[in-house]
C-alpha cells in the first residue's frame, strides 16, 4: 500500500473510530488530510493521494444520557473513491435539479447557491479525471 511510507498516512490506522465525548480524538495526522467533500465524506492525503472515507455522527436527539460524538475514518481504495465521488456528484446534481425546479416555480434565481456548488463539482470532475488517468 502506498501509505505505508507516507509521513502523514503511516500513522493513521486502516480504520479508526473515536468518540470526542469520551475524550478520544483522531490522530493529529488525520487533520492534515484534504477534505474533498463535506457531503460525501471523502478525504485525501495531500502527500501520497491515499483516499479515506469519513463519517461523523453525533447524538442530537436526546439531551439526556451519555451522548456521543463519533468520528469514523477509514482507508478506501482508488476504485472505492471513484464510486464515492460519482455518488456525491450525482447527489449534488440531483439536489441542484430539484432546487432549480423549485426556484423556477417561484420565479427566483439560484445564483448564490450555484456559485457555491459549481466549484465543488468541478473539483470532483478534476479528481475523477486524475483517478482514471492513473490507470
Ligand atoms: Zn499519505
Amino acid at each position: 500500500m502506498k501509505q505505508s511510507k507516507c509521513s502523514i498516512c503511516s500513522k493513521i490506522p486502516d480504520e479508526i473510530l473515536v468518540d470526542n465525548d469520551k475524550g478520544e480524538h483522531l490522530p493529529q495526522s488525520a487533520n492534515k488530510l484534504e477534505v474533498l467533500s463535506s457531503i460525501g465524506g471523502i478525504r485525501k492525503c495531500p502527500k501520497c493521494s491515499q483516499y479515506y472515507g469519513y463519517v461523523y455522527d453525533h447524538d442530537v436527539l436526546t439531551g439526556a444520557g451519555p451522548g456521543y460524538s463519533d468520528h469514523f475514518l477509514f482507508r478506501i481504495s482508488d476504485g472505492e473513491a471513484v464510486e464515492r465521488i460519482k455518488k456525491t456528484v450525482a447527489s449534488i446534481e440531483g439536489s441542484l435539479e430539484r432546487m432549480y425546479a423549485k426556484l423556477r416555480e417561484e420565479e427566483l434565481y439560484p445564483d448564490e447557491h450555484v456559485k457555491q456548488v459549481e466549484p465543488e463539482i468541478k473539483r470532483y470532475e478534476g479528481e475523477l479525471g486524475a483517478l482514471t488517468a492513473e490507470k
